[in-house]
């Protein structure tokens, strides 16, 4: 057990601040105060445990761990081994992830999902997400933090980072109830989240087609915050042209390619001009949003027949609100017309289409298909109509090394400073053309990824490296 800095009155003072309370922040937390740290956990949002938040969904309250579907934590054994699964994240980003990470990450998720279920216990739905989905792990971790001693301080936003003469992080600068109060720490972690509410970010660093032709899913008040506190320390930025986007429905922001995930590679995907513009048979749903993301008014629809809707009944039967986000008619006219698109583009779309399947040439077509490639011709006619591209939040981020350290320019750590959670750059991904058309490749979804595996990982990192660094520092101050 690390020595501690001594307590003293001085409610203001911890071994370790953590700034943000969502999965990253509040894992660190957990981790921090079982290493024997002295631990204080402020964000500048309500508690997630007395707001009701429903996932996924646009607007509202709610940071991105209270919003995420609650699915990726159920990561309990490897899939491959450790070679082949670094293999596959360095092809799938291009080669541009740093593999040092990317190993830290994978030779661990798996022994942190058992630690969250079998040591914290996480409880998990029959479909290995968790019980409440992301609200209910949200108030499961604040309850966790809580029950093992962890001070938090809610409606308390961190303006900036405090040092000493040297340049080492000492502190939080924050503003709270009681006005603008100085947060002493031996070590800080920064776990404030992404960048998506923050538009000038998301313009300069993803560019304006990301942050004007999506709905925005992941939470508006991750402004960057740690981001900009870090950087004015001089830290670094990496892999910023990325960002986890998927397809979603316009009522709960589910999505065909998650939800009706055997139904949609049979159908194909058609732009408001009536043109297929990617190649639906081997596209997830990434890679679709991002293609969605610059087609005519950012939105699409999805066309398949009853043979497709027929051959998955439990898919079907178990999509919310489909009456509402999914469109039927027993001609194809009838459909446009339901759509609101000429029906003549429309039925030239499909019966194209079915000319080359007939013809076994729909993987030739300027825009190809690959997969799945069936006529569409048994009605009703279906169109999931629309759908959009939501954006949960930027991949890119703070440059951190296999300790969770943040970076400098010169990929020096700056002393005191951690980061986990959205905060920090893991994965990377960037649009690429096939044929004539944009899509989107990435190693965000290669092996065992997902994004609260990843805070769940590095925020345990986090939270035992800076109550190490916290208790050195007070070893030295104490002799
Ligand atoms: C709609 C949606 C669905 C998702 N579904 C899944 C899923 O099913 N599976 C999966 O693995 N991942 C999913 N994700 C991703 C996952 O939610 C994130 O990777 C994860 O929650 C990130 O956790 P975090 O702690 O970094 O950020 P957050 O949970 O957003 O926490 C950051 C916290 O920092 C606080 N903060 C920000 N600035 C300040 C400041 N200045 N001062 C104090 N506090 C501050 C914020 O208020 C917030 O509470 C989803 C994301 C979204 C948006």
């Amino acid at each position: 057990m690390p020595g501690r800095l001594k307590r003293t009155a001085d409610q203001n003072a911890s071994d370790v601040l953590v700034v943000g309370a969502g999965m990253a922040g509040l894992i660190a937390a957990v981790e921090a105060k079982a290493a024997g740290a002295t631990v204080l956990v402020i964000d500048k949002l309500k508690s997630m445990a007395e707001e009701k938040v429903r996932p996924i969904l646009p607007g509202g309250p709610g940071n991105d761990t209270a919003r995420a579907g609650g699915g990726g934590i159920a990561r309990f054994e490897n899939t491959a081994s450790v070679e082949e699964m670094l293999q596959k994240h360095m092809d799938q980003s291009w080669g541009r992830a740093d593999p040092a990470i990317v190993r830290a990450y994978l030779e661990r998720v798996a022994a942190d999902c058992r630690w969250l279920r079998d040591d914290l216990k996480l409880p998990y739905n029959k479909r290995n997400r968790t019980v409440g989905l992301g609200p209910g792990l949200a108030r499961f971790l604040v309850r966790e933090a809580a029950r093992r001693g962890v001070p938090m301080r809610f409606e308390t936003k961190a303006l900036k980072l405090l040092t000493d003469d040297a340049g080492k992080v000492v502190g939080v600068q924050a503003r709270g109830a009681e006005g603008k109060v100085d947060y002493r720490a031996g070590s800080v972690v920064l776990a404030t989240g992404g960048f998506q509410g923050n538009q000038e970010m998301l313009v300069k660093y993803v560019g304006p087609e990301i942050a004007y032709g999506t709905t925005l899913t992941g939470c508006p008040t991750n402004t960057g915050d740690g981001h900009l506190m870090a950087m004015a320390l001089g830290a670094q930025m990496i892999n910023l042209s990325a960002c986890h986007i998927r397809t979603m429905d316009a009522i709960n922001a589910w999505g065909p390619s998650r939800e009706i995930e055997n139904i949609y590679p049979r159908g194909i995907y058609l732009n408001m001009e009536c043109q297929r513009f990617l190649d639906e048979g081997t596209a997830d749903s990434d890679m679709i949003a991002n293609a969605i993301v610059l087609q005519p008014g950012h939105k699409a629809m999805l066309i398949f027949d009853e043979t497709a809707r027929a051959a998955f009944p439990e898919e079907w039967k178990r999509y919310q609100d489909k009456e509402k986000t999914i469109l039927h008619a027993r001609s194809l006219d009838d459909l446009a017309a339901k759509i609101g698109v000429d029906a003549f583009y429309f039925g030239h779309a499909v019966s194209s289409f079915n000319n080359a399947v007939a013809e076994g040439r729909a993987h030739l077509l300027p825009v190809p298909k690959t997969k799945f490639a069936v006529k569409i011709e048994d009605p009703p006619y279906y169109a999931f109509y629309p759908v959009l591209p939501g954006l949960n939040h930027p991949l890119g981020g703070l440059k951190i090394n296999p300790q969770c350290q943040i970076l400098d320019m010169d990929n020096q750590p700056i002393p005191g400073l951690y980061g986990a959670g959205t905060i920090v750059n893991w994965a990377f991904g960037m649009p690429f053309k096939l044929g004539n058309a944009t899509s989107y490749k990435g190693s965000y979804h290669a092996a065992m990824s997902s994004g609260l595996a990843a805070a769940l990982t590095f925020g345990r990192i986090a939270g035992h490296e800076a109550a190490a660094e916290a208790a050195k520092k007070s070893a030295v101050g104490s002799s």
